[in-house]
């Protein structure tokens, strides 16, 4: 078995593609499962320039996903999913959200950090200037704070923070076991997200030294691309399939309607 949980289109407004190609790409790549899971709405107006509006949600996003899942389920299976903001105040709203709408699986990110009360997205470069280990205790605290909120099935890109740069301290080493373990304590699994191959970090989310922290907490796995363009679908999988055996025994974590079960991985079945 082999599935790509983290895709995105052009609906978040810095993709590519709609969710057909998306589906079409994994397809040809011969995967088994493919999971959409596009930036969740927020609501009011907040961070509209990275996610689509709650109306684009249900009258685009939400039946598209719905009826491509039927027009190619003898193909692929095509699972419900969303990557859902982890936003201090607004967790009721977004755990409303996440139940009421039925997902097979509900990806947990940070992508906002509170620097003087202010919430400061991660996605552009506005952190530079500020104090490295600052940025890093209050990401992994909203890391362990998110992995408790209950409404999440995988914590993404878990250590998306070193985009930022490499920090590494002991109380920093602190704080990311202290949140695996509250990951582990919520029974979530974390993803093996390849696109940080595609950025400067070079490296997956999470890079190595937190998969060692993984598999000595027994903190099972899924795969994701993260793509943001159709073309992105299932990149460097051999790589993430190299670190499923390694970190998790081969044992890859797949969901439908948000129950967990855990499969063997397969090889690539198609040369990428
Ligand atoms: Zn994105
Ligand atoms: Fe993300
Ligand atoms: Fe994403
Ligand atoms: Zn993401």
């Amino acid at each position: 078995m082999i599935s790509d949980y983290h895709t995105h289109t052009v609906l978040c407004k810095h993709g590519e593609g709609d969710v057909e190609q998306y589906i079409l790409k994994a397809i040809e790549l011969g995967f088994d499962e493919v999971g959409c899971s596009d930036h969740s709405p927020m609501p009011g107006n907040f961070d509209p320039q990275h996610r689509m509006s709650l109306e684009q949600y249900y009258s685009i996003y939400a039946p598209s996903v719905l009826e491509l899942a039927e027009k190619y389920k003898d193909r692929i299976v095509v699972k419900r999913g969303i990557e859902a903001e982890f936003l201090p105040g607004q967790e009721q709203w977004v755990g409303g959200f996440v139940r009421e709408n039925g997902f097979d699986f509900v990806i947990g990110s940070v992508h906002f950090v509170s620097e003087d009360g202010e919430e400061m997205p991660l996605f552009g470069r506005e952190y530079e200037g500020c104090e490295l280990e600052d940025l890093y205790e209050g990401y992994y605290e909203a890391i362990r704070a998110s992995a408790k909120s209950g409404m999440f099935d995988i914590i993404a890109h878990v250590d998306l923070i070193k985009k930022f740069g490499h920090r590494s301290s002991k109380r920093i080493d602190e704080l990311i076991r202290e949140a695996l373990k509250a990951i582990k304590a919520s029974d979530l699994c974390l993803e093996i997200n390849t696109s940080g191959l595609r950025k400067p970090e070079r490296e997956t989310y999470p890079g190595e030294g937190i998969l060692k922290i993984a598999k000595e907490l027994r903190i099972p796995l899924t795969l994701g691309s993260d793509a943001h363009r159709p073309e992105d679908v299932g990149t460097d999988f051999d790589v993430a399939i190299a670190l499923i055996e390694q970190y998790a025994d081969g044992r890859m974590s797949v969901f439908t309607k948000r129950q967990r079960s855990e499969v063997r991985i397969s090889s690539l079945p198609r040369r990428l």
